[in-house]
């Protein structure tokens, strides 16, 4: 796992916004503007959509960019690719070392099936980002746009005989993933609420949105 720090100030940022645990995010960053998700109190999950801002029927693709890259994780240097071949974003500064691209986003109904029935209730990733595309009708989302994510800090090994696991995760306070746009982006972002497995220690904590213009 390679790691390595970010050359930009905070204080040089154009954006900084703290998102509680169980809220979402979503902004439009541009092409050549570098965005920063800080992991404030460590171990969180950041479950992260991207369309592009032109269309958004052209999204954040996890199959294209594990084909491109060779390798299920995502890090530092790792392209995420678009469902029309185009390269998003790239990961040009990653203290925490590799991120989870395969695990999915909570749901009620996968609270249901992995937990209890008693968990359909509990607030989860994807009722987050549904608020999201209910409040925000001007980014031009639906229902249909929610497809396969990332999982920013989220530790997700593949095991020896191919399957996968939750695992504790690799992120600490003050960790951070930070990219930049190669195009014009809507970002969408449940910080997650989940209660029931170690992606957040059991304990979701906030984050901070950094953006820089150059
Ligand atoms: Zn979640």
């Amino acid at each position: 796992m390679k790691t390595k720090a970010s050359a930009l100030s905070p204080d040089k940022a154009s954006t900084r916004k703290t998102v509680l645990a169980g809220d979402y995010w979503i902004d439009v960053v541009k092409k050549g503007q570098t965005f920063r998700i800080l992991d404030l109190e460590g171990n969180q999950a950041a479950d992260t959509l991207f369309f592009s801002a032109m269309d958004p029927a052209e999204r954040y693709s996890a199959t294209d960019t594990i084909r491109e890259q060779g390798n299920v994780f995502l890090g530092l240097g790792t392209k995420l690719m678009s469902s029309e071949g185009n390269v998003m974003l790239e990961i040009t500064a990653d203290t925490v070392g590799r991120h989870d691209t395969l695990g999915g986003a909570c749901a009620s109904e996968s609270n249901t099936v992995r937990y209890d029935l008693e968990k359909r209730t509990m607030h989860a990733c994807r009722d987050s980002w549904m608020l999201a595309v209910a409040e925000r009708p001007e980014f031009g989302l639906t229902k249909r746009d929610i497809t396969h994510n990332i999982n920013f800090f989220m530790n997700v090994p593949v095991t020896a005989d191919g399957g996968l696991s939750f695992a504790d995760g690799l992120s600490a306070p003050g960790k951070y993933v930070e990219m930049r746009a190669e195009m014009d982006v809507i970002v969408l972002i449940s910080n997650c609420p989940q209660l029931n497995n170690p992606c957040n220690a059991y304990n979701p904590t906030p984050v901070e949105i950094l953006i820089w213009d150059r």
